[in-house]
């Protein structure tokens, strides 16, 4: 399955934003944003500002912010679109509705990994049961009603036992409800677009694809 080779710290440092993608490092001084807010390469080694960029060089800045922030490669992403733009409404909101109801960003706004990364390899590896079937697409797309539990094996890990002493503090979004006491998710309604805070504009994706 194709997924990013490349180090995490380097998109944040090409898109200039925190995206967040390595867990809890991305909330101490060791960010290499916060320590180095210049796009990677020995081409910006000394430049103390970004370059400009143009109306469309942002479009497609913000497109790979998506992505990134995500995980998903160029098809995918572009498959999400089309449907986004297939649906009823908005084409921002309905594509940030599909990314946010992926599997592996549901068990990490779930809580049950610090990335979503790590949430695809929680997925991949078997460990995630969704409505009582085991699966291991991180890309399957959840629906309202939905169960998200773990599979029985997966409990006597080290990990589990660690996760369930962290999850305590947890928040989940309105549009999920976590049992603490036994690690299980349900999806209560699809999310809503204005309630999720992003770092990219939406609508600066769909002017870049449909330009
Ligand atoms: Fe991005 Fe996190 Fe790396 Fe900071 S630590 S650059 S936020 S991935």
């Amino acid at each position: 399955m194709a997924r990013y080779i490349e180090a995490y710290c380097r998109l944040c440092r090409r898109t200039g934003t925190k995206l967040m993608l390595k867990g809890e490092r991305c909330f101490t001084a060791k960010c290499a944003l916060e320590r180095r807010n210049t796009p990677p390469g020995p081409h910006a080694a000394g430049r103390k500002r970004r370059p400009k960029v143009t109306e469309l060089g942002q479009q497609l800045m913000e497109k790979q912010k998506a992505k990134y922030t995500y995980g998903t490669l160029e098809r995918q992403f572009h498959r999400f679109f089309d449907e986004a733009s297939r649906m009823q409404g908005i084409t921002g909101d309905n594509l940030l509705v599909l990314l946010e109801r992926r599997l592996d960003n549901v068990v990490f706004r779930l809580g049950f990994a610090d990335s979503r990364s790590q949430a695809r390899q929680i997925v991949r590896h078997g460990h995630i049961k969704l409505s009582g079937r085991r699966t291991d697409v991180p890309s399957c797309l959840v629906k309202a009603g939905d169960v998200i539990e773990w599979r029985k094996e997966s409990t006597k890990s080290e990990y589990y036992k660690t996760l369930v002493e962290k999850i305590e503090d947890k928040d989940v979004p309105a549009w999920l409800a976590l049992e603490k006491e036994n690690m299980t998710g349900k999806v209560l309604s699809l999310p809503v677009s204005g309630e999720t805070k992003t770092n990219f504009n939406e609508k600066a994706i769909v002017e870049f694809y449909s330009r």
